[in-house]
């Protein structure tokens, strides 16, 4: 990404990142939406048990986290926000703390770095795949989980999206 702190999707202020939905919930096994539909999402830490056995175990493996809400969800969609680079790096910082992540627990300089690594990531991940393809999650690695349905424009896909704010 080129240095910046006003834009950081390349094309004005307009970037794509993952988003909560829950587009194709139901269509695997163990498939779950607890976050808030809209709501920015990131691959959250995975826990031992998850990592050991990625079907068996807590789902966490499996899910992106809610960066508001905190909870998990199976199922993301990669949308295009009005925000800019400062504005992503902020709102992890936000969802970091919420998470009892603070600059007080890490140190200032650990916590401002974790969170521009973790908004880096968040932008580089959905940077692949058109507007509106819904992914998935295995450990480390994202996937498509399926593309437009045969018929639907990307007009359609996002009124289907929304209400978002
Ligand atoms: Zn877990």
């Amino acid at each position: 990404m080129t240095a910046g702190t006003v834009t950081g999707g390349g094309d004005g202020s307009r970037m794509k990142l993952l988003t909560a939905t829950s587009l194709t919930q139901g269509d695997l096994p163990g498939d779950f939406c607890f976050a808030t539909q809209g709501e920015l999402v990131w691959l959250g830490e995975v826990c031992a048990r998850d990592r050991a056995d990625l079907d068996g175990g807590c789902g966490c493996g499996r899910a992106f986290a809610g960066l508001t809400s905190r909870r998990a969800t199976t199922t993301a969609v990669v949308a295009e926000l009005d925000l800019s680079y400062d504005d992503l790096r902020a709102q992890v910082a936000e969802g970091f703390e919420r998470s009892g992540f603070t600059p007080a627990v890490l140190d200032p300089l650990d916590f401002t770095e974790l969170a521009e690594e973790t908004a880096d990531e968040m932008l580089h991940i959905a940077r692949i795949w058109p507007v509106g393809t819904v992914v998935g999650r295995r450990l480390d690695n994202v996937h498509r989980r399926r593309p437009l349905p045969p018929g639907m424009t990307l007009e359609e896909m996002l009124r289907r999206l929304s209400p978002l704010p």
